[in-house]
């Protein structure tokens, strides 16, 4: 039978998102009240069910926590982890309300927890509990496209989504918008091309967008640009593989990779790809023989020369126990609460930047979004266009080689009229949406010399946000 105790860390995460909460909202001004109602959780919902295991049946420990109705639906994702509590998924859910609303996610926050290691369950056993914890989700009322609509989390990927999508549609048949219950689906169950790798994506364009700020950077003493800096990334997991192949695909080096079972550097330098493969071969990323240097102890692996850390596995990896340690001048936070608080302020003191996680690693849902609005939409986006479009650019071409005498070639003339496809709509939402909101929160930041990092910015901006939903209500004058 499962622990029931909560892991050691309870009672600290929800309160590290609530202590930034309370730190940003002084400069909010708005009133005790409309606070208290942003930062609580508004529905927890705990269940335990049976499943049959080996001769016996497991009683199996699940939660699914809305953090905010300001916006409908809620959204987050499910997470599958022995580590799983009350204590995270309410603060992950949180995050959510917050990311939600700095990348213009018309969203509420939620999270959902499953407290297994999906690593010691069989695929029919885990396809019993997810279909079984969707069920539970479904007499309560805690899911639906215009209710709550989970996605992929740590432990969880597109076949889990598959099978919510396909147990939601079998309770709820002939309901029009079902599909759009829950994202991260395979594309062909509905899912969107791009939503796999929008997170790790998103961080290398968040951190990219981070470094492009001369003035920012020459204060850390860098150059600006992405081009040569040296990152390392923890975590090879989807978040991390991705955040890693983009931020290299935009001129990075990646100089060094940590996972569970410990630690790899070279400082020219470490090609992905062959790690990959290396791992999946062997089972670890020791023993590579592209690493110069590695560590069996992971944490190592962190503290290495580098400009950029990209933690991208679990929270409270950066502590005041090991930030002193630190190399990097820039944290991209791909996971949620990766920093603690102690850690953070540490950091920013000596100058240091954090990306903070409700921006970083909004990507996510950013595309989630994009699949829902797909679902609801019933087309793919590109599919009413892309012809239009070409055949419009291409006699807007051939008119003017007539009137100018001037041909092109071919493949000139497709490069210019090639309409676009959802992959590349997707991308271009995604990219404009991580741009756009780096600004928003640093613009808010430059408001104030007494706004110290842009991780209180980003929640003064989530909050106001937030606030004026409320106030939209007439809840609040
Ligand atoms: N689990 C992801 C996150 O923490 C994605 C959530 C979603 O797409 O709804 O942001």
């Amino acid at each position: 039978m499962a622990d029931n105790k909560v892991a050691p860390n309870a009672g600290g995460f929800f309160d590290d998102v609530s202590n930034f909460f309370d730190h940003a909202a002084q400069f909010t001004g708005h009133p005790t009240g409309l606070l208290n109602q942003i930062k609580a959780c508004n529905s927890v919902y705990r269940f335990r069910f049976p499943i049959r295991k080996g001769d016996g049946v497991e009683v199996i420990d699940a939660w699914r926590v809305e953090h905010s109705h300001h916006m409908s639906p809620t959204k987050g994702g499910i997470r599958f982890s022995e580590m799983v509590n009350e204590d995270e998924v309410m603060a992950l859910a949180a995050l959510m309300t917050y990311k939600c609303a700095i990348v213009n996610v018309p969203f509420g926050g939620a999270k959902g927890g499953i407290k297994i290691n999906p690593k010691n369950y069989s695929i029919a056993e885990l396809e019993n509990i997810t279909r079984r914890y969707t069920v539970e989700l479904i007499k309560k009322n805690f899911i639906g496209p215009a209710i709550d609509v989970p996605a992929p989390d740590y432990g969880s990927g597109e076949r889990e989504m598959s099978w919510i999508a396909d147990t939601y549609y079998t309770m709820n048949p002939g309901q029009l918008d079902a599909m759009g219950c829950v994202t991260g689906k395979p594309i062909a169950l509905h899912g969107i091309h791009g939503r796999k790798e929008a997170t790790g994506r998103g961080v290398a364009i968040a951190t990219r967008e981070c470094v492009s700020v001369a003035e920012d950077m020459k204060a850390l003493g860098l150059t600006a640009g992405l081009e040569g800096k040296r990152v390392i990334v923890q975590g090879l997991g989807n978040v991390g593989y991705h955040s890693a192949k983009y931020l290299s695909q935009f001129g990075a080096l990646i100089v060094g990779l940590c996972e569970f079972e410990g630690a790899i550097y070279n400082a020219d330098g470490l090609d992905l790809e062959d790690i990959v493969a290396h791992r999946k071969e062997t089972g670890s990323i020791l023993g590579f023989k592209g690493a110069r240097s590695e560590f069996s102890n992971s944490a190592e692996g962190l503290e290495q020369d580098c400009d950029i850390l990209v933690p991208a596995a679990l929270e409270n990896q950066l502590t005041g126990e090991n930030i002193g340690r630190i190399k990097a001048k820039i944290i991209a936070e791909g996971a949620n609460g990766p920093t603690s608080p102690e850690a953070g302020a540490i950091f920013s003191k000596k100058g240091g930047i954090i990306i903070p996680d409700m921006y970083c690693n909004a990507g996510g849902v950013t595309v989630s979004y994009f699949e829902w609005l797909k679902n609801l939409y019933h087309v793919a986006f590109g599919r009413m266009d892309k012809r239009y479009e070409e055949t419009s650019s291409m006699n807007l071409i051939n008119l003017m080689e007539k009137m100018t005498g001037v041909s092109l070639s071919a493949e000139q003339k497709n490069l210019v009229a090639k309409g676009a496809t959802e992959l590349e709509l997707v991308n271009s939402g995604l990219e404009e949406t991580m741009i756009r909101s780096y600004h928003d929160i640093r613009d808010i930041k430059l408001t104030n010399s007494k706004i110290e990092d842009l991780r209180t910015a980003a929640f003064i901006g989530a909050i106001d946000k937030v606030a004026i939903s409320y106030m939209n209500m007439g809840i609040w004058p």
